[in-house]
Protein backbone atom coordinates (compact mmCIF):
# COMPACT_ATOMS: atom_id res chain seq x y z
CA UNK A 1 0.00 0.00 0.00
CA UNK A 2 1.04 3.72 -0.54
CA UNK A 3 1.68 5.70 1.98
CA UNK A 4 -0.04 9.48 1.95
CA UNK A 5 1.67 11.57 -0.76
CA UNK A 6 3.07 14.87 0.69
CA UNK A 7 1.25 16.89 -1.49
CA UNK A 8 -2.06 15.89 -3.19
CA UNK A 9 -1.53 13.33 -6.08
CA UNK A 10 -3.36 15.94 -8.24
CA UNK A 11 -1.67 18.75 -7.82
CA UNK A 12 1.66 17.20 -7.68
CA UNK A 13 0.70 15.32 -11.06
CA UNK A 14 -0.35 18.86 -12.75
CA UNK A 15 3.00 19.87 -11.08
CA UNK A 16 4.86 16.99 -13.27
CA UNK A 17 3.08 17.04 -16.31
CA UNK A 18 2.06 20.90 -16.72
CA UNK A 19 5.68 22.18 -15.66
CA UNK A 20 7.94 19.47 -15.70
CA UNK A 21 8.58 19.94 -12.00
CA UNK A 22 8.97 17.17 -8.96
CA UNK A 23 10.32 16.51 -5.77
CA UNK A 24 12.89 13.83 -7.84
CA UNK A 25 13.70 13.44 -11.07
CA UNK A 26 15.02 9.92 -12.20
CA UNK A 27 16.94 9.16 -15.28
CA UNK A 28 16.64 5.79 -16.98
CA UNK A 29 13.48 3.66 -16.08
CA UNK A 30 15.79 0.40 -15.77
CA UNK A 31 16.76 -2.19 -13.19
CA UNK A 32 17.61 0.57 -10.68
CA UNK A 33 15.54 3.71 -11.83
CA UNK A 34 12.75 1.95 -11.52
CA UNK A 35 12.94 0.37 -8.32
CA UNK A 36 13.91 3.76 -6.63
CA UNK A 37 11.45 5.70 -8.68
CA UNK A 38 8.56 3.43 -6.86
CA UNK A 39 10.27 3.37 -3.89
CA UNK A 40 10.10 7.24 -3.51
CA UNK A 41 6.73 7.01 -4.95
CA UNK A 42 5.78 4.97 -2.13
CA UNK A 43 6.82 7.14 0.20
CA UNK A 44 4.74 10.44 -0.95
CA UNK A 45 7.12 11.68 -3.11
CA UNK A 46 6.49 13.01 -6.63
CA UNK A 47 8.29 11.53 -9.37
CA UNK A 48 9.25 12.49 -12.56
CA UNK A 49 10.72 8.97 -14.19
CA UNK A 50 12.55 9.81 -17.57
CA UNK A 51 13.48 6.75 -20.08
CA UNK A 52 14.68 7.20 -23.35
CA UNK A 53 12.92 3.86 -25.23
CA UNK A 54 9.84 2.74 -23.56
CA UNK A 55 10.21 -0.40 -26.09
CA UNK A 56 10.76 -3.76 -24.39
CA UNK A 57 14.80 -4.27 -24.13
CA UNK A 58 16.08 -6.63 -26.03
CA UNK A 59 19.27 -7.29 -24.35
CA UNK A 60 21.96 -9.82 -22.85
CA UNK A 61 21.90 -8.41 -19.08
CA UNK A 62 19.80 -8.82 -16.09
CA UNK A 63 18.37 -12.50 -16.42
CA UNK A 64 19.27 -13.97 -12.78
CA UNK A 65 17.94 -12.55 -10.14
CA UNK A 66 19.37 -14.07 -6.65
CA UNK A 67 17.41 -14.83 -3.49
CA UNK A 68 18.96 -11.38 -1.78
CA UNK A 69 17.71 -9.55 -4.78
CA UNK A 70 14.32 -11.03 -4.61
CA UNK A 71 13.85 -10.37 -1.05
CA UNK A 72 15.05 -6.69 -1.88
CA UNK A 73 12.26 -6.87 -4.95
CA UNK A 74 9.41 -7.67 -2.20
CA UNK A 75 10.50 -5.55 0.10
CA UNK A 76 10.42 -3.00 -2.79
CA UNK A 77 6.62 -3.49 -3.32
CA UNK A 78 7.77 -4.66 -6.72
CA UNK A 79 7.93 -8.87 -5.67
CA UNK A 80 4.46 -9.28 -8.68
CA UNK A 81 7.19 -8.86 -11.70
CA UNK A 82 8.26 -11.81 -11.27
CA UNK A 83 5.23 -13.12 -11.77
CA UNK A 84 3.13 -13.61 -15.39
CA UNK A 85 6.80 -13.76 -17.33
CA UNK A 86 7.47 -17.41 -17.52
CA UNK A 87 10.03 -16.73 -14.79
CA UNK A 88 12.05 -19.70 -14.10
CA UNK A 89 12.57 -20.84 -10.01
CA UNK A 90 16.77 -21.04 -9.72
CA UNK A 91 17.80 -23.18 -6.78
CA UNK A 92 21.22 -22.76 -6.82
CA UNK A 93 24.62 -23.47 -9.18
CA UNK A 94 25.82 -26.50 -10.91
CA UNK A 95 29.52 -25.48 -11.10
CA UNK A 96 31.34 -27.78 -13.90
CA UNK A 97 34.99 -28.06 -13.82
CA UNK A 98 36.68 -30.14 -16.26
CA UNK A 99 33.43 -32.36 -17.24
CA UNK A 100 33.19 -32.92 -13.87
CA UNK A 101 29.84 -31.24 -11.73
CA UNK A 102 29.56 -30.00 -8.60
CA UNK A 103 25.84 -29.14 -6.80
CA UNK A 104 25.70 -25.87 -5.16
CA UNK A 105 22.24 -25.69 -4.07
CA UNK A 106 21.54 -21.97 -1.95
CA UNK A 107 22.03 -22.46 1.62
CA UNK A 108 19.62 -23.78 3.80
CA UNK A 109 18.20 -20.94 5.72
CA UNK A 110 16.71 -20.19 9.94
CA UNK A 111 13.04 -19.23 10.58
CA UNK A 112 14.68 -15.32 10.72
CA UNK A 113 16.17 -15.87 7.03
CA UNK A 114 20.00 -16.53 8.23
CA UNK A 115 22.26 -19.07 6.54
CA UNK A 116 22.96 -22.07 9.53
CA UNK A 117 26.32 -23.28 8.00
CA UNK A 118 27.70 -19.92 7.13
CA UNK A 119 31.26 -20.81 8.27
CA UNK A 120 31.45 -24.26 7.05
CA UNK A 121 29.53 -27.17 5.68
CA UNK A 122 25.90 -27.24 4.52
CA UNK A 123 22.47 -28.04 5.50
CA UNK A 124 21.17 -31.35 4.02
CA UNK A 125 17.56 -30.35 4.49
CA UNK A 126 15.14 -27.39 5.72
CA UNK A 127 14.51 -24.23 4.31
CA UNK A 128 16.19 -22.69 1.09
CA UNK A 129 15.78 -19.43 -0.92
CA UNK A 130 15.33 -19.13 -4.53
CA UNK A 131 16.22 -16.85 -6.95
CA UNK A 132 14.36 -16.56 -10.67
CA UNK A 133 15.56 -16.24 -14.11
CA UNK A 134 13.73 -14.37 -17.49
CA UNK A 135 13.73 -12.70 -19.83
CA UNK A 136 15.38 -9.12 -18.81
CA UNK A 137 12.71 -7.34 -21.40
CA UNK A 138 9.72 -8.92 -19.91
CA UNK A 139 10.66 -8.28 -16.51
CA UNK A 140 11.92 -4.54 -17.16
CA UNK A 141 8.64 -4.26 -18.72
CA UNK A 142 6.89 -5.59 -15.56
CA UNK A 143 9.15 -2.85 -13.50
CA UNK A 144 8.19 0.20 -16.03
CA UNK A 145 4.55 -1.24 -16.02
CA UNK A 146 3.92 -0.63 -12.01
CA UNK A 147 5.78 2.68 -12.53
CA UNK A 148 3.16 3.92 -15.15
CA UNK A 149 0.06 2.91 -12.65
CA UNK A 150 1.84 4.53 -9.70
CA UNK A 151 0.22 7.62 -9.26
CA UNK A 152 3.17 9.55 -8.05
CA UNK A 153 5.07 9.03 -10.55
CA UNK A 154 5.00 10.39 -14.31
CA UNK A 155 7.02 8.31 -16.83
CA UNK A 156 8.19 10.77 -20.02
CA UNK A 157 10.20 9.04 -22.87
CA UNK A 158 12.71 11.46 -23.72
CA UNK A 159 16.66 10.94 -23.93
CA UNK A 160 18.62 12.81 -21.26
CA UNK A 161 21.49 15.05 -22.61
CA UNK A 162 23.06 17.33 -19.75
CA UNK A 163 22.58 18.08 -16.59
CA UNK A 164 21.04 21.79 -15.68
CA UNK A 165 22.68 23.98 -12.85
CA UNK A 166 21.82 26.71 -11.11
CA UNK A 167 22.89 30.79 -12.47
CA UNK A 168 24.98 31.35 -9.52
CA UNK A 169 25.52 28.03 -7.91
CA UNK A 170 26.67 24.66 -9.24
CA UNK A 171 23.73 23.06 -8.00
CA UNK A 172 22.14 20.54 -10.39
CA UNK A 173 18.09 21.74 -10.80
CA UNK A 174 17.09 19.08 -13.33
CA UNK A 175 17.84 17.71 -17.06
CA UNK A 176 17.39 18.89 -20.55
CA UNK A 177 16.69 16.44 -22.61
CA UNK A 178 14.97 15.63 -26.66
CA UNK A 179 12.27 14.15 -27.10
CA UNK A 180 10.75 12.59 -30.50
CA UNK A 181 7.99 12.98 -32.36
CA UNK A 182 6.74 9.40 -33.00
CA UNK A 183 4.96 10.66 -36.12
CA UNK A 184 7.23 13.51 -37.78
CA UNK A 185 10.79 11.66 -35.71
CA UNK A 186 11.22 15.57 -34.94
CA UNK A 187 13.37 15.77 -31.90
CA UNK A 188 12.55 18.58 -29.38
CA UNK A 189 14.18 19.99 -26.52
CA UNK A 190 12.72 19.71 -23.36
CA UNK A 191 13.31 20.43 -19.11
CA UNK A 192 12.52 18.54 -15.90
CA UNK A 193 13.34 19.91 -13.14
CA UNK A 194 13.86 18.46 -9.31
CA UNK A 195 15.14 19.32 -5.94
CA UNK A 196 17.13 15.57 -6.45
CA UNK A 197 18.09 14.50 -9.83
CA UNK A 198 19.02 10.36 -9.36
CA UNK A 199 21.03 9.79 -12.28
CA UNK A 200 20.97 5.40 -13.26
CA UNK A 201 21.27 5.71 -16.86
CA UNK A 202 23.53 2.02 -16.97
CA UNK A 203 26.85 1.17 -17.40
CA UNK A 204 27.31 3.19 -20.20
CA UNK A 205 26.78 6.42 -18.62
CA UNK A 206 27.20 9.51 -20.05
CA UNK A 207 27.13 11.40 -16.79
CA UNK A 208 29.52 9.29 -14.91
CA UNK A 209 32.42 12.09 -15.43
CA UNK A 210 30.26 14.85 -14.38
CA UNK A 211 29.40 13.35 -10.99
CA UNK A 212 32.52 10.98 -9.85
CA UNK A 213 35.32 12.44 -12.36
CA UNK A 214 37.41 10.38 -14.75
CA UNK A 215 36.80 7.20 -13.32
CA UNK A 216 37.16 4.48 -15.92
CA UNK A 217 35.60 0.76 -15.99
CA UNK A 218 38.22 -1.77 -16.01
CA UNK A 219 37.15 -4.13 -18.72
CA UNK A 220 39.00 -7.53 -19.42
CA UNK A 221 36.40 -9.44 -21.14
CA UNK A 222 33.00 -9.40 -22.67
CA UNK A 223 30.10 -12.10 -22.85
CA UNK A 224 28.96 -13.17 -25.83
CA UNK A 225 25.52 -14.61 -25.69
CA UNK A 226 23.60 -17.29 -27.29
CA UNK A 227 19.57 -18.02 -26.94
CA UNK A 228 19.31 -22.14 -26.87
CA UNK A 229 16.06 -23.16 -27.96
CA UNK A 230 14.05 -26.23 -26.28
CA UNK A 231 17.68 -27.73 -24.49
CA UNK A 232 18.05 -29.96 -21.36
CA UNK A 233 20.45 -28.70 -18.65
CA UNK A 234 22.20 -31.45 -16.55
CA UNK A 235 20.18 -30.24 -13.23
CA UNK A 236 17.42 -28.34 -13.48
CA UNK A 237 16.38 -25.28 -12.04
CA UNK A 238 20.04 -24.47 -11.79
CA UNK A 239 22.40 -22.51 -12.95
CA UNK A 240 25.59 -23.93 -14.65
CA UNK A 241 28.76 -22.65 -14.50
CA UNK A 242 31.53 -24.24 -17.12
CA UNK A 243 35.24 -23.91 -16.21
CA UNK A 244 37.89 -26.10 -16.94
CA UNK A 245 41.83 -25.64 -18.12
CA UNK A 246 40.97 -25.19 -22.21
CA UNK A 247 38.54 -22.78 -21.52
CA UNK A 248 37.05 -19.66 -20.01
CA UNK A 249 33.79 -19.85 -18.01
CA UNK A 250 30.86 -19.92 -19.40
CA UNK A 251 27.17 -19.66 -17.70
CA UNK A 252 23.96 -21.97 -18.80
CA UNK A 253 20.53 -21.00 -17.25
CA UNK A 254 17.12 -21.60 -18.31
CA UNK A 255 15.34 -18.15 -19.01
CA UNK A 256 11.76 -18.89 -20.28
CA UNK A 257 9.91 -22.32 -21.15
CA UNK A 258 11.78 -22.81 -24.19
CA UNK A 259 14.86 -20.90 -23.61
CA UNK A 260 18.08 -21.08 -22.28
CA UNK A 261 20.66 -18.29 -22.23
CA UNK A 262 24.42 -19.19 -22.96
CA UNK A 263 27.22 -16.75 -21.92
CA UNK A 264 31.06 -17.19 -23.14
CA UNK A 265 33.68 -15.32 -21.39
CA UNK A 266 35.85 -14.13 -23.80
CA UNK A 267 39.29 -12.55 -22.50
CA UNK A 268 40.46 -9.25 -25.10
CA UNK A 269 42.74 -10.10 -27.31
CA UNK A 270 43.13 -14.09 -26.79
CA UNK A 271 44.70 -16.51 -29.47
CA UNK A 272 41.58 -18.89 -29.42
CA UNK A 273 39.42 -16.21 -30.79
CA UNK A 274 42.04 -14.43 -33.14
CA UNK A 275 41.46 -14.31 -36.80
CA UNK A 276 43.25 -16.72 -37.57
CA UNK A 277 41.26 -19.14 -35.05
CA UNK A 278 38.17 -18.04 -36.75
CA UNK A 279 37.61 -15.40 -34.36
CA UNK A 280 34.79 -15.68 -31.39
CA UNK A 281 32.69 -17.23 -33.10
CA UNK A 282 35.60 -19.86 -34.05
CA UNK A 283 36.51 -19.92 -30.14
CA UNK A 284 33.07 -20.80 -29.17
CA UNK A 285 32.84 -23.39 -32.13
CA UNK A 286 35.94 -25.17 -31.49
CA UNK A 287 36.82 -24.94 -27.53
CA UNK A 288 33.98 -23.56 -25.65
CA UNK A 289 31.38 -25.51 -26.94
CA UNK A 290 32.77 -28.78 -26.60
CA UNK A 291 33.65 -27.70 -22.93
CA UNK A 292 29.83 -27.85 -22.18
CA UNK A 293 27.83 -30.77 -20.89
CA UNK A 294 26.78 -33.41 -23.78
CA UNK A 295 22.96 -32.21 -23.69
CA UNK A 296 23.50 -28.79 -24.73
CA UNK A 297 26.46 -28.75 -27.14
CA UNK A 298 23.63 -29.77 -29.98
CA UNK A 299 21.42 -26.34 -29.49
CA UNK A 300 24.45 -24.34 -28.75
CA UNK A 301 25.71 -25.10 -32.06
CA UNK A 302 22.33 -24.88 -33.64
CA UNK A 303 22.23 -21.29 -32.23
CA UNK A 304 25.56 -20.21 -33.14
CA UNK A 305 24.93 -21.77 -36.83
CA UNK A 306 21.76 -19.69 -37.08
CA UNK A 307 23.32 -16.23 -36.32
CA UNK A 308 26.08 -13.88 -37.19
CA UNK A 309 28.68 -12.90 -34.67
CA UNK A 310 26.83 -13.58 -31.33
CA UNK A 311 26.03 -10.43 -29.07
CA UNK A 312 28.19 -8.97 -26.64
CA UNK A 313 28.66 -6.91 -23.56
CA UNK A 314 31.73 -5.85 -21.74
CA UNK A 315 32.28 -7.38 -18.53
CA UNK A 316 33.44 -4.49 -16.16
CA UNK A 317 34.48 -3.77 -12.57
CA UNK A 318 33.70 0.02 -11.16
CA UNK A 319 34.24 0.14 -7.95
CA UNK A 320 32.05 2.71 -5.96
CA UNK A 321 33.01 6.39 -5.23
CA UNK A 322 32.15 8.37 -2.67
CA UNK A 323 29.81 11.92 -4.07
CA UNK A 324 29.16 14.99 -2.90
CA UNK A 325 25.33 15.78 -3.76
CA UNK A 326 24.76 18.86 -4.90
CA UNK A 327 21.14 18.00 -6.26
CA UNK A 328 22.53 14.95 -8.55
CA UNK A 329 23.36 11.19 -7.49
CA UNK A 330 24.75 8.32 -9.70
CA UNK A 331 23.57 4.89 -9.36
CA UNK A 332 23.42 2.14 -10.72
CA UNK A 333 25.30 0.54 -13.21
CA UNK A 334 26.74 3.80 -13.37
CA UNK A 335 27.94 4.07 -9.99
CA UNK A 336 28.94 0.81 -9.25
CA UNK A 337 30.06 -2.45 -11.58
CA UNK A 338 30.92 -5.98 -11.21
CA UNK A 339 32.04 -9.07 -13.50
CA UNK A 340 28.57 -10.29 -14.08
CA UNK A 341 29.51 -14.14 -13.73
CA UNK A 342 27.81 -14.75 -10.31
CA UNK A 343 24.95 -12.65 -11.65
CA UNK A 344 25.03 -10.09 -8.55
CA UNK A 345 24.39 -6.58 -10.35
CA UNK A 346 20.44 -6.45 -9.45
CA UNK A 347 20.75 -7.49 -6.37
CA UNK A 348 23.59 -4.82 -5.63
CA UNK A 349 20.62 -2.33 -7.80
CA UNK A 350 17.54 -3.77 -5.49
CA UNK A 351 19.29 -3.39 -2.04
CA UNK A 352 20.83 0.03 -3.00
CA UNK A 353 17.21 1.38 -3.98
CA UNK A 354 15.62 -0.08 -0.80
CA UNK A 355 18.48 1.16 1.72
CA UNK A 356 18.57 4.68 0.09
CA UNK A 357 15.05 4.95 -0.09
CA UNK A 358 15.24 4.12 3.51
CA UNK A 359 17.55 6.85 4.53
CA UNK A 360 15.68 9.37 2.58
CA UNK A 361 12.53 8.31 4.02
CA UNK A 362 10.51 11.79 4.63
CA UNK A 363 10.67 11.10 8.37
CA UNK A 364 14.64 11.64 8.18
CA UNK A 365 14.31 13.61 4.94
CA UNK A 366 11.09 15.84 5.17
CA UNK A 367 11.91 17.67 1.82
CA UNK A 368 14.70 16.88 -0.90
CA UNK A 369 15.54 20.94 -0.57
CA UNK A 370 17.00 19.81 2.47
CA UNK A 371 21.01 19.19 0.78
CA UNK A 372 22.88 18.88 3.97
CA UNK A 373 20.08 16.45 5.10
CA UNK A 374 20.74 14.13 1.51
CA UNK A 375 24.31 15.02 2.35
CA UNK A 376 24.16 13.11 5.56
CA UNK A 377 21.87 10.06 4.32
CA UNK A 378 24.13 9.98 1.19
CA UNK A 379 27.11 9.21 3.58
CA UNK A 380 25.77 6.54 5.94
CA UNK A 381 24.62 4.93 2.04
CA UNK A 382 27.79 4.83 0.96
CA UNK A 383 29.64 3.08 3.89
CA UNK A 384 26.15 0.71 4.81
CA UNK A 385 25.46 -0.58 1.23
CA UNK A 386 28.83 -1.63 1.47
CA UNK A 387 27.63 -4.85 3.75
CA UNK A 388 25.75 -6.39 0.68
CA UNK A 389 27.66 -4.95 -2.30
CA UNK A 390 31.49 -5.10 -1.34
CA UNK A 391 30.60 -8.79 -0.74
CA UNK A 392 29.20 -9.68 -4.08
CA UNK A 393 31.33 -6.97 -5.58
CA UNK A 394 34.70 -8.88 -4.72
CA UNK A 395 33.42 -12.39 -4.67
CA UNK A 396 32.37 -11.80 -8.54
CA UNK A 397 35.75 -9.86 -9.11
CA UNK A 398 37.86 -12.76 -7.24
CA UNK A 399 35.87 -15.92 -8.38
CA UNK A 400 36.23 -14.36 -11.61
CA UNK A 401 40.12 -14.31 -11.65
CA UNK A 402 39.98 -18.02 -9.98
CA UNK A 403 37.92 -19.16 -12.67
CA UNK A 404 39.60 -17.43 -15.37
CA UNK A 405 42.76 -18.81 -14.23
CA UNK A 406 45.95 -17.93 -16.75
CA UNK A 407 48.82 -18.83 -14.48
CA UNK A 408 50.30 -21.58 -12.31
CA UNK A 409 49.36 -20.00 -9.10
CA UNK A 410 45.43 -19.46 -10.23
CA UNK A 411 45.44 -22.77 -11.80
CA UNK A 412 46.12 -24.36 -8.09
CA UNK A 413 43.56 -21.99 -6.50
CA UNK A 414 40.96 -22.90 -9.05
CA UNK A 415 41.49 -26.58 -8.08
CA UNK A 416 41.60 -25.37 -4.36
CA UNK A 417 38.18 -23.84 -5.44
CA UNK A 418 36.53 -26.91 -6.67
CA UNK A 419 37.57 -29.33 -4.56
CA UNK A 420 36.23 -27.16 -1.72
CA UNK A 421 32.79 -27.32 -2.95
CA UNK A 422 32.98 -31.21 -3.90
CA UNK A 423 34.08 -31.42 -0.29
CA UNK A 424 30.91 -30.18 0.71
CA UNK A 425 31.64 -26.66 1.73
CA UNK A 426 28.60 -24.94 -0.27
CA UNK A 427 26.45 -23.17 2.14
CA UNK A 428 28.80 -19.85 3.05
CA UNK A 429 30.05 -19.29 -0.98
CA UNK A 430 26.56 -19.72 -2.01
CA UNK A 431 25.04 -18.03 0.59
CA UNK A 432 27.81 -14.90 -0.49
CA UNK A 433 26.74 -15.07 -3.98
CA UNK A 434 22.83 -15.45 -3.46
CA UNK A 435 23.51 -11.80 -1.46
CA UNK A 436 22.35 -13.55 1.55
CA UNK A 437 25.07 -13.39 3.89
CA UNK A 438 25.96 -9.69 4.36
CA UNK A 439 29.04 -9.99 6.85
CA UNK A 440 32.78 -9.62 4.90
CA UNK A 441 34.48 -11.69 7.22
CA UNK A 442 32.74 -14.52 5.74
CA UNK A 443 33.65 -14.13 2.44
CA UNK A 444 37.33 -13.62 3.40
CA UNK A 445 36.89 -16.70 5.59
CA UNK A 446 35.97 -18.65 2.64
CA UNK A 447 38.34 -17.47 0.40
CA UNK A 448 41.73 -18.01 2.04
CA UNK A 449 40.03 -21.64 3.33
CA UNK A 450 40.02 -22.01 -0.24
CA UNK A 451 43.95 -20.75 -0.91
CA UNK A 452 44.90 -23.26 2.24
CA UNK A 453 43.38 -26.13 0.48
CA UNK A 454 44.72 -25.30 -2.59
CA UNK A 455 48.40 -24.99 -1.22
CA UNK A 456 47.90 -28.50 0.42
CA UNK A 457 46.33 -30.02 -2.36
CA UNK A 458 49.33 -28.64 -4.82
CA UNK A 459 51.78 -29.98 -2.40
CA UNK A 460 50.50 -33.62 -2.08
CA UNK A 461 50.46 -33.13 -5.74
CA UNK A 462 54.30 -32.50 -5.90
CA UNK A 463 55.44 -34.53 -3.01
CA UNK A 464 53.25 -37.51 -5.10
CA UNK A 465 55.65 -38.04 -7.56
CA UNK A 466 59.33 -39.15 -8.13
CA UNK A 467 61.34 -37.82 -5.39
CA UNK A 468 58.61 -37.85 -3.37
CA UNK A 469 58.97 -36.27 0.75
CA UNK A 470 62.47 -34.94 -0.91
CA UNK A 471 60.78 -32.13 -2.80
CA UNK A 472 59.12 -30.78 -0.35
CA UNK A 473 60.98 -27.68 -0.27
CA UNK A 474 59.71 -26.74 -3.85
CA UNK A 475 56.16 -27.17 -2.30
CA UNK A 476 56.73 -24.69 0.08
CA UNK A 477 57.93 -22.28 -2.53
CA UNK A 478 54.65 -23.28 -4.16
CA UNK A 479 53.01 -22.63 -1.12
CA UNK A 480 54.32 -19.31 -0.14
CA UNK A 481 53.71 -18.56 -4.39
CA UNK A 482 50.18 -19.62 -4.24
CA UNK A 483 49.16 -17.86 -1.19
CA UNK A 484 51.14 -14.72 -2.23
CA UNK A 485 49.00 -14.70 -5.46
CA UNK A 486 45.66 -15.66 -3.56
CA UNK A 487 46.61 -11.95 -1.17
CA UNK A 488 47.02 -10.33 -4.38
CA UNK A 489 43.66 -11.22 -6.34
CA UNK A 490 41.74 -10.78 -2.97
CA UNK A 491 43.28 -7.32 -0.93
CA UNK A 492 43.46 -4.97 -3.15
CA UNK A 493 39.44 -5.65 -4.15
CA UNK A 494 38.40 -6.02 -0.16
CA UNK A 495 40.65 -2.32 0.24
CA UNK A 496 38.97 -0.97 -3.15
CA UNK A 497 35.17 -2.01 -2.40
CA UNK A 498 34.91 -2.46 1.31
CA UNK A 499 37.41 0.77 2.57
CA UNK A 500 37.50 3.91 0.12
C1 LIG B 1 26.60 -9.63 -19.86
C2 LIG B 1 25.94 -9.23 -18.59
C3 LIG B 1 25.07 -10.11 -17.95
C4 LIG B 1 24.46 -9.74 -16.75
N1 LIG B 1 23.65 -10.65 -16.12
C5 LIG B 1 23.13 -10.37 -14.91
C6 LIG B 1 22.33 -11.30 -14.21
O1 LIG B 1 22.06 -12.41 -14.70
N2 LIG B 1 21.86 -10.96 -12.99
C7 LIG B 1 22.10 -9.74 -12.44
O2 LIG B 1 21.66 -9.48 -11.31
N3 LIG B 1 22.84 -8.82 -13.08
C8 LIG B 1 23.34 -9.08 -14.31
N4 LIG B 1 24.07 -8.15 -14.98
C9 LIG B 1 24.19 -6.79 -14.40
C10 LIG B 1 22.85 -6.03 -14.50
O3 LIG B 1 22.32 -6.15 -15.79
C11 LIG B 1 23.04 -4.56 -14.15
O4 LIG B 1 23.70 -4.50 -12.89
C12 LIG B 1 21.73 -3.80 -14.06
O5 LIG B 1 21.02 -3.87 -15.28
C13 LIG B 1 22.04 -2.33 -13.74
O6 LIG B 1 20.86 -1.59 -13.71
P1 LIG B 1 20.86 -0.03 -14.08
O7 LIG B 1 19.50 0.44 -13.79
O8 LIG B 1 22.01 0.66 -13.46
O9 LIG B 1 21.14 0.01 -15.65
P2 LIG B 1 20.19 -0.48 -16.81
O10 LIG B 1 19.36 -1.62 -16.34
O11 LIG B 1 21.09 -0.69 -17.97
O12 LIG B 1 19.22 0.75 -17.08
C14 LIG B 1 19.65 1.96 -17.62
C15 LIG B 1 18.44 2.62 -18.26
O13 LIG B 1 18.75 3.98 -18.56
C16 LIG B 1 18.24 4.28 -19.84
N5 LIG B 1 19.03 5.40 -20.36
C17 LIG B 1 20.33 5.39 -20.71
N6 LIG B 1 20.71 6.62 -21.12
C18 LIG B 1 19.61 7.41 -21.01
C19 LIG B 1 19.37 8.78 -21.31
N7 LIG B 1 20.36 9.57 -21.76
N8 LIG B 1 18.14 9.29 -21.10
C20 LIG B 1 17.14 8.49 -20.63
N9 LIG B 1 17.31 7.19 -20.36
C21 LIG B 1 18.53 6.65 -20.54
C22 LIG B 1 18.43 2.98 -20.62
O14 LIG B 1 17.61 2.95 -21.78
C23 LIG B 1 18.03 1.96 -19.57
O15 LIG B 1 16.65 1.71 -19.57
C24 LIG B 1 24.70 -8.47 -16.18
C25 LIG B 1 25.57 -7.58 -16.82
C26 LIG B 1 26.18 -7.95 -18.00
C27 LIG B 1 27.14 -7.00 -18.65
Amino acid sequence: MSAKPISAPGDSRRRREQYHEADVVVVGAGVFGCAIAFALANQGRSVLLLERRMTEPDRIVGELLQPGGLAALKQLGLGHCVEGIDAIPCKGYNVIFNHISSLIPYPTIDDSGNVIYAWGGSGKEGKRPEGRSFHHGKFITKLRESCLAHENITVVETKVIKTLRGEYTDQVLGVETRTTNRETGEKKPDYFFGQLTIIADGYDSKFRKDAIGDKKAVVKSKFYALELIDTTLPQENYGHVIIGKDTFPTLLYQIGTHETRALFDVPMNIPEASPAAGGVRGYIKNVAIPALPPSVQPAALRALEAGNIPRSMPNSWLPPTKQMPKGVLLLGDAFNMRHPLTGGGMTVAFNDALLLSQLLDPSRVPTFEDSKAISAAVNVFYWRRKNVSSNINVLAQALYTLFAANDRQLYALQLGCFEYFQRGMTDGPCGLLAGIIQRPAVLAYHFFSVAFLSLWLNALAICAGPFGILKAPLALIDAVLILWKASCVFLPLVWREGFQ
